[in-house]
């Protein structure tokens, strides 16, 4: 197992490298940046992600999201099919009021395992993408299918860029840079905020695309979370509701990364933040890569 860790490792390594001076080079053939962000469920990239997606969409840049189960075991009365094609539009909606496109793969919620087959859904949907940035959880997260998602996107993280894989869609010319979600999980190490982004503009707009999550955000999470009494029924109160319930703190961590990307004055200003972590995996960028692909940061 070791060796063929090590094996694995050293070709990440040699396609990190190869990859590492095209960072940034098919921004400039294409003249647009195009960001996948993935998540298990059909309103997970929007809340570990959504600002930071509706700040590239702004940008001109083509950002897709992907969830991963198509939701259908995320309702206390609703099931199947019908909860399926109701979080399908309702993701449908989300991706308008944030920008982005929306993609939901039929596998089910809830029961999600690191296949060959879900692998090769998730390579197809990068290459398709022809991804510059990749996001994804960690693999360490409470939830099984958002740890599958994790490890499936580092299974896919290398294979995108290896043509005999999945011959029927070309690989990559490049290995897109991968990053991590924030979490709080501590174990096995703790997440690390190596990119932050200043949220604080479109927190508003992220919160109004997050409303459309009708399913989860007012009745799920809430049923789930034993708190369902405190959701109010009238739709400006929900979104009154909704901005508090979403407000998280920035962890001193955080605060100095935003310091390192925006310098300390403007750091200190910042309310909302969401924040990324760079896998070892796929190409291995430096600080200036981070600001090209990211060029919000320092703004
Ligand atoms: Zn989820």
């Amino acid at each position: 197992m070791r060796k063929l860790f090590f094996a694995l490792a050293v070709s990440v390594f040699v396609i990190g490298n190869t990859a590492k001076a095209e960072v940034v080079q098919s921004a400039s053939d294409s003249g647009k940046i195009r960001v996948i962000m993935i998540g298990a469920h059909p309103d997970d990239c929007d809340q570990d992600g959504g600002g930071t997606a509706i700040l590239f969409a702004k940008m001109g840049y083509a950002v897709k999201f992907v969830s991963v189960t198509n939701g259908d075991a995320g309702h206390q009365t609703e099931h199947g099919d019908a909860l399926a094609k109701r979080r399908f539009a309702e993701a449908q909606e989300a991706g308008k009021r944030f920008g982005v496109t929306y993609d939901v793969l039929d596998n089910h919620d809830g029961q999600l395992l690191p296949t060959l087959e879900v692998r090769l859904q998730i390579i197809k949907k990068i290459r398709e993408w022809n991804a510059d940035i990749v996001i994804a959880p960690r693999p360490n997260d409470y939830h099984p299918d958002h740890r599958y998602t994790g490890v499936l996107v580092q299974d896919a993280a290398y294979m995108v860029a290896v043509p005999d894989v999945a011959p029927e869609m070309p690989a990559l010319k490049k290995n897109p840079v991968f990053l991590y979600y924030q979490d709080f999980f501590q174990r096995p190490n703790p997440f690390s905020p190596d990119v932050a982004i200043d949220i604080t503009d479109v927190y508003a707009q992220k919160v109004h695309a997050m409303d459309a999550h009708e399913s989860q955000m007012y009745e799920w999470l809430p049923w789930i979370g034993h708190y369902l009494n405190e959701i109010p029924s009238g739709k400006e109160d929900r979104i009154k509701w909704l901005t508090k319930h979403e407000t998280e703190s920035i962890t001193p961590e955080m605060r100095a990364s935003l310091e390192k990307w925006y310098g300390k004055d403007k750091a200190a200003q910042v309310q909302q933040a969401e924040a990324f972590e760079i896998t070892e995996y796929g190409a291995q960028p430096t600080d200036d890569d981070i600001k090209k692909l990211f060029p919000m940061l320092g703004k």
